[in-house]
């Protein structure tokens, strides 16, 4: 069996096909998918996909560093209520995963100082709830080592996902043992947004 560590299948990209397209999956032998929510808005409908499916979707909450603004600090608070308050809310009342969440440097660089800080304050979530992270990595290899590393030191576990480094980047983070390494997968991410925000400006 394979499993899928990161999936926004939720989006309304896939909302036309989407039973086809998790029954097409499971045929093909990945039969359990993880679903990263991006920001506060996608909370809803990933929730709603991991009940029509609660033995393939499962879901992770966090707050993606392209949706770092002024206000994270507020949507990180609407965040942690849902993983404090409302986990009732999600099948068998659990989320499995912080994320996506970490730095990315290749789209904008305008909230950087809060990129960090926010990715801070969830990997502090995840060491306290002992839950993995799922860490979006772009442009941005050695600030989210210097973060990383020390959490993971007490014990932090994830994966690396959207790693855009070098070989030799790689090797350095082969040497945190906690963490496993995805692919690229942002691209996706960012069609799916620039779609997203086509539609939303021509209604
Ligand atoms: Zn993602």
């Amino acid at each position: 069996m394979f499993v899928d560590t990161h999936a926004h299948l939720y989006l309304e990209n896939f909302e036309n096909d989407i039973s086809a397209t998790i029954e097409r999956s499971i045929n093909d032998g990945v039969q359990k998918i993880f679903l990263p929510n991006i920001d506060f808005s996608t909370i809803e409908p990933m929730r709603k996909l991991c009940h029509q499916f609660p033995q393939n979707c499962f879901p992770m909450l966090g707050l993606h560093p392209c949706d770092v603004k002024e206000n994270y600090e507020s949507d990180l608070e609407t965040i942690l209520d849902y993983i404090k308050e409302k986990l009732n809310l999600f099948p068998e009342n659990k989320i499995y995963a912080i994320g996506e969440c970490g730095l990315d440097y290749y789209w904008d660089k305008t909230f950087v100082p809060q990129q960090k800080k926010a990715l801070e304050m969830q990997a502090e979530w995840a060491l306290e709830m002992n839950l993995p992270i799922v860490l979006h990595t772009r442009d941005s290899f050695y600030d989210t080592l210097k973060i990383i590393e020390p959490f993971a030191k007490k014990g932090l576990t994830g994966v690396f996902h959207c790693f855009s480094g070098s070989m030799e980047e790689a090797n350095q983070l082969l040497k945190l043992d906690t963490f496993l390494h995805g692919n690229w997968r942002s691209v996706d991410l960012q069609k799916c947004r620039n779609r997203r925000n086509r539609k939303k400006s021509t209604t």
